[in-house]
């Protein structure tokens, strides 16, 4: 250990390529690599994490002492160090921005977190037995958790509804006491709840995990397979072997399922790390993660920056949902850095899907991944039959062809649940005079705004300005104002006053504002009481309905309109994963899809042939079109009130990057070119598209192309970015 720095590299939160040397505090003071420091830059303060530490070198003549060493040890340890390391160079993103993204808003301050306590019995409390305290129930609740489980965080207690004035009456009293969280709680048992039985194919998947060594597993079962079970027994062994489990899943809101599960089934310390939770508690979370007081992790894509000093096992649910992209600021893939971290850790990774990206199933179909596939159904349930149904010339009743109707009024009558799947939420998309043909556009927008009822206004998803509804049309004065096309809204309203009587759920973003309404909406479902669900992508993914039977898709030809490279394989994924909320109970099945291209091959192949074949037909196109995942691609993106702004700068991108590189087959570039929606909120968007058929070979050419962009001076007056891996285009 050294006892003398000579000076220290620091990484500081400023979109500079480039790390800052600083003196230690007062001569002789030790720092060490992740310790948060507090520097001087220019007039200001910042606190920045030491990258390295030297005896000796050329240090920068201008260095100044470091104001104070924040903290007693090292924050930032130092895997963590070396995983944002890599994710910097990786996505050709600042250090010091990076490191940022991985620490909690919390820990960007100064001070840390109080330090962390639980709840205990004390010497009296422990005396008493299951049936004391009979007289007040939900003490007692708590007095038996404590009995069973010695220990209790203000975060599980939340988690299994313990009343927290049921704590405080049992302190005054004296049975329960506050204890210092210091060293890994002792959990007697690693079970809440017994491990269901595998069957068959969930066994054989699991006995293909080697928890020694690295690997990257596809676990690629049908929707309803048992994914989750492979996962908590996965997680239990590792457990057992006293590792940390990392667990990501892609929305908090949407999955909250899976996050119950694993804390039903495990009583060892679990903490969650998402947005959705205080910065306090989050900061407690990750110091809980990275001090091993925590042994499962689970979280969206920022937990898997989560410190974990002992992991032995990643698991990435719904591997292929581009929420595990993060589309601002640092553009990672959180699932690709799990991938590069178990490599780097030498642990095992799964990823699981019914529907895998497209990066992922060929690397498991050319046998670079383990395929492990589960082709039934779990617990008794079959796989739903989906069928397609021409809507040509069909009359249309809240966007149902009578057939489609007909199956909906069957499944209400059997007392069943049904869901009505539109992704399109508001009542109507536009609103259109009938006399002159205004359309509601946005001002600042190339999109139209969206109309709504509840409450009635016209909104702009894109720039979230909100209008009035105008009675006369702002063009012709004429009152003959209309709505255009379908909401999740007006079919709501619509299939509501059709079947009067049967309750009628809306859950889409907006009904489900408050975290509150998605959970009383969930549990009505749940109740199993016959219900009409009407909504978008947000039920697409991961719930499980037992009494949901019929799925009709609105329109399941909304992704053949969409440029987006991807936009086939996401309408394919999100088909099937609607699809997969039917029959998951003891009755089977069915699922409808409205098309007007009922011979669209595609189509057909994704219902006759189901995914892979599918996918496989994707991977060709992709493959003769130079696109990933056979090709490798990033995006620079350039947005300025002034479209020539943005347009020439990365024309001049385009020209230096062809100045250096001779053409080749081996990259192409495309764009300047105005992005899809080429206006947002008064900025005019344009991208260029690099690819290569090399992913060495992209690299030069960007870190060129970065190097003379942050050079020009266009680039002060334009927005701009650059995307590695982009998942949107
Ligand atoms: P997936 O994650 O693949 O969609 P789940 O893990 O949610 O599937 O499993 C679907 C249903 O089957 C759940 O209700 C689950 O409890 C049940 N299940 C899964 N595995 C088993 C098993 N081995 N035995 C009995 N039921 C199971
Ligand atoms: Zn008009
Ligand atoms: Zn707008």
């Amino acid at each position: 250990m050294p006892d003398s720095t000579h000076y220290c590299r620091v990484a500081l939160p400023v979109p500079l390529r480039q790390t800052f040397d600083y003196l230690p505090p007062q001569p002789g003071v030790a720092l060490y690599p992740g310790d948060r420091v507090r520097v001087p830059f220019g007039p200001r303060e910042l606190v920045g994490i030491v990258v390295s530490v030297h005896h000796d070198g050329h240090m920068d003549t201008r260095a100044k002492p470091v104001l104070e060493r924040l903290d007693p040890r090292a924050s930032l340890p130092a895997h963590l160090l070396a995983l944002c390391q890599w994710l910097a160079d990786y996505y050709l993103h600042p250090l010091g921005e990076v490191l940022a993204t991985a620490t909690p808003p919390y820990l960007r301050q100064e001070q840390l977190p109080p330090q962390p306590w639980h709840w205990q019995l004390s010497t009296e409390g422990k005396g008493l037995s299951h049936e004391a305290l009979k007289r007040s129930p939900r003490q007692q609740e708590v007095l038996r958790y404590l009995l069973d489980h010695a220990h209790c965080s203000t975060e599980q207690a939340r988690a299994l509804n313990l009343s927290p004035s049921a704590f405080k009456a049992l302190e005054e009293k004296g049975l329960v006491e506050r204890a210092d969280t210091t060293d890994a709680p002792e959990f007697s048992t690693l079970l809440n709840a017994p491990m269901l039985t595998l069957n068959e194919e969930q066994a054989q998947a699991v006995e293909r995990v080697a928890f020694h060594r690295y690997a990257c597993h596809l676990l690629h079962g049908i929707t309803g397979s048992g994914k989750t079970e492979v996962y908590l027994h996965l997680a239990e062994r590792v457990l057992r072997m006293g590792k940390q489990v990392l667990v990501l899943i892609p929305e908090i809101g949407l999955s909250p399922q899976t996050v119950q599960r694993f804390r039903q089934r495990f009583a060892a310390p679990l903490v969650e790390l998402h947005s959705d939770i205080s910065d306090a508690q989050r900061a407690q979370n990750w110091l809980d993660a990275r001090d091993g007081r925590a042994r499962i992790i689970i979280g969206t894509r920022l937990a898997a920056l989560a410190p974990a000093p002992e992991l032995g096992l990643i698991l990435v649910d719904e591997e292929h949902d581009t929420a595990y992209k993060q589309q601002d600021s640092v553009r990672y893939s959180a699932r690709d850095l799990s991938i590069y971290r178990a490599n780097a850790l030498n642990v095992p990774i799964v990823l699981g899907s019914a529907t895998p990206s497209l990066e992922t199933l060929r690397h498991a179909l050319e046998g670079r991944y383990a395929h492990l596939v589960l082709k039934t159904r779990a617990g008794g349930a079959t796989a739903p039959r989906i069928r397609s149904v021409d809507l040509r010339n069909q009359p249309l009743e809240a966007g149902l062809c009578p057939e489609a109707m007909q199956a909906l009024q069957h499944c209400l009558s059997r007392k069943e649940q049904a869901l009505v799947f539109l992704n399109r939420r508001g009542y109507a998309p536009v609103q259109m005079c009938h006399a002159c043909g205004w359309v509601s556009t946005c001002p600042s927008c190339s999109a139209s705004m969206t109309l709504h009822s509840k409450p009635p206004r016209l909104h702009c998803h894109h720039c979230d300005r909100r209008s009035r509804i105008a009675t006369n049309c702002p063009q012709c004065g004429h009152h003959d104002l209309q709505a255009k096309g379908l909401g999740t809204e007006q079919l709501e309203q619509r299939l509501s006053q059709k079947f009067e009587g049967i309750t009628t759920l809306r859950i889409d973003r907006d009904s489900t504002r408050s975290k509150q309404a998605l959970t009383e909406a969930l549990n009505a479902v749940h109740s199993g009481e016959p219900a009409l669900l009407v909504g978008t992508q947000m039920l697409a993914k991961g719930h499980h309905f037992a009494n949901l039977t019929l799925v009709i898709v609105v329109d399941a030809d909304q992704g053949f309109h969409n440029p987006d490279f991807r936009a086939l394989e996401k309408m394919g994924q999100l088909l099937m994963q609607v699809a997969g909320r039917a029959g998951r109970g003891e009755q089977p099945g069915e699922v409808l899809l409205q098309t007007h291209r009922p011979d669209h091959p595609l189509l057909n192949v994704l219902l006759e042939k189901g995914y892979t074949r599918f996918a496989r037909h994707l991977l060709e196109e992709r493959q003769y079109a130079g696109l990933p995942p056979q090709w490798h691609c990033a995006l620079f993106r350039a947005e300025s009130k002034r479209a020539e702004n943005a347009e020439a700068l990365l024309r001049f991108a385009r020209e230096r990057i062809e100045a250096r590189f001779p053409p080749s087959s081996h990259y192409a570039l495309l764009g300047p070119l105005p992005a899809t929606m080429e206006r947002v909120q008064d900025r005019f968007r344009y991208q260029l598209f690099v690819r290569s058929d090399q992913r060495k070979a992209l690299r030069p050419l960007l870190q060129h192309a970065l190097e003379e962009i942050e050079a020009s001076a266009l680039a002060k007056r334009v927005r701009w970015s650059l995307d590695v891996d982009p998942v949107e285009v």
